[in-house]
């Protein structure tokens, strides 16, 4: 055996995470210490919200305002074009402001410029933010492939109270990609798997991970209550954590299975495009439930709870049918290459077997969905 291949247990965790009320005031004072020469990626829309904080925080933290825009995915070509502007700028530390797609551009873009780099989520919506990883899109925003870093960010702040003003579907994005964080550690545990963070798991990961769900289900509904008034209440700032810190340390390091493969699978279905992240990882967890042979227990409280969070749990809200036998097909294809995460499920899967389990979720979740009283499912439209 050589040395690299001695199995070994790791985590990996961002250098400060930052979380609260009012926290974006205090960027510039958290970036000082990682270098003199920052630029700031932020599209327009994010820089028309945070423009003045931020550049008041890094005047006071004597550091020049230097921002640089973004487009709509993390494709291989902007990740190129901000290398350009990093080295253009001579910066030593690049902040990314914004949503998973800005953030995982920028951690992409400064680690081939060799920067620092910090992310500033400004929604709640994945856990991408404090992850040594990020997922490249083409430009038709269909899943290519995950670039691994050698280290974390070396901040994360995240401003609950700009998480709170933006659109509350967000933050139910965010629920949607945490949940599966548990199941697919949970998984990745049976199978004795390695996780993203390159080892096997640690106790520490598997119990953020357990955290992470635990938080979700007392603190979602409140949390979303709550965020559609624009207001910042414990509930939202456990639920934040979840969603980004817990459910961040917890995919990396706890590994990811079936859930996040059958999400990149359904990258490739035109007609799931326009949905978040985390609205087609909530179908990747439900379909994992059921081919993991779940209790029926389980699975119908998972219907009903992500429905009552506004997550889909149909093929209909994902703009697909059960008749779309083709397009199935190739989603559960794509899920099942070699290298996906679903070869860290505890038995084998197969295209065949994903394709099942996805037909099989439409007629349950309605079932469940009736019995609940719960509405039901409305087709989704790709735009
Ligand atoms: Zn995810």
């Amino acid at each position: 055996m050589s040395a690299s291949a001695v199995p070994v247990r790791t985590v990996i965790s961002p250098g400060r995470y930052v979380q609260g009320k009012g926290a974006i005031a205090r960027l510039g004072e958290f970036t000082a210490p990682l270098g003199s020469t920052p630029i700031i990626v932020a599209d327009d829309v994010v820089w028309g919200i945070v423009e003045e904080q931020v550049t008041a925080s890094f005047e006071a933290a004597g550091l020049a305002v230097v921002r640089e825009s973004f487009g709509t995915y993390a494709t291989k070509t902007e990740v190129e074009r901000l290398v350009a502007a990093i080295e253009a700028a001579g910066a030593d530390v690049a902040v990314g402001i914004g949503g998973g797609s800005t953030i995982d551009a920028v951690k992409a873009a400064g680690h081939l410029a060799g920067t620092r780099w910090v992310s500033a989520p400004t929604v709640a919506s994945t856990d991408a933010p404090t992850s040594a990883l990020s997922v490249i899109y083409t430009e038709e925003g269909a899943f290519e492939e995950y670039r691994f870093f050698p280290h974390n960010p070396d901040l994360v702040l995240v401003d609950t109270q700009l998480v709170a003003n933006a659109p509350v579907k967000f933050l139910v994005a965010g629920v949607g990609d945490a949940l599966a964080t548990w199941l697919e550690a949970r998984a990745t545990r049976r199978a004795h798997a390695t996780t993203m963070a390159g080892g096997l798991q640690t106790e520490t990961a598997v119990a953020l991970a357990k955290l992470s769900w635990d938080l979700i289900w007392e603190n979602a509904l409140p949390a979303i209550a709550a965020v559609e008034d624009d207001l910042v209440t414990p509930a939202v700032e456990k639920l934040v954590e979840a969603n980004t810190l817990l459910s961040g340390l917890g995919f990396e390091s706890g590994g990811l299975a079936a859930a996040h493969a059958i999400h990149n699978g359904l990258t490739a279905a035109p007609q799931t495009h326009g949905l978040t992240h985390g609205q087609k990882v909530n179908i990747g967890s439900l379909t994992q439930l059921v081919l993991e042979g779940a209790p029926a227990e389980e699975i119908r409280d998972f219907i009903v709870f992500t429905t009552k969070v506004g997550l889909p749990n149909t093929l209909t809200e994902i703009g697909l049918k059960t008749t779309d036998l083709e397009d199935l097909q190739r989603v559960a294809e794509a899920s099942v290459v070699e290298g996906e995460t679903i070869h860290n499920m505890p038995f084998p899967v197969t295209a065949a077997d994903v394709v099942d389990a996805l037909r099989s979720i439409e007629g349950y979740s309605r079932q469940v969905r009736a019995e609940a009283g719960l509405p039901e499912p409305i087709f989704y439209t790709a735009h």
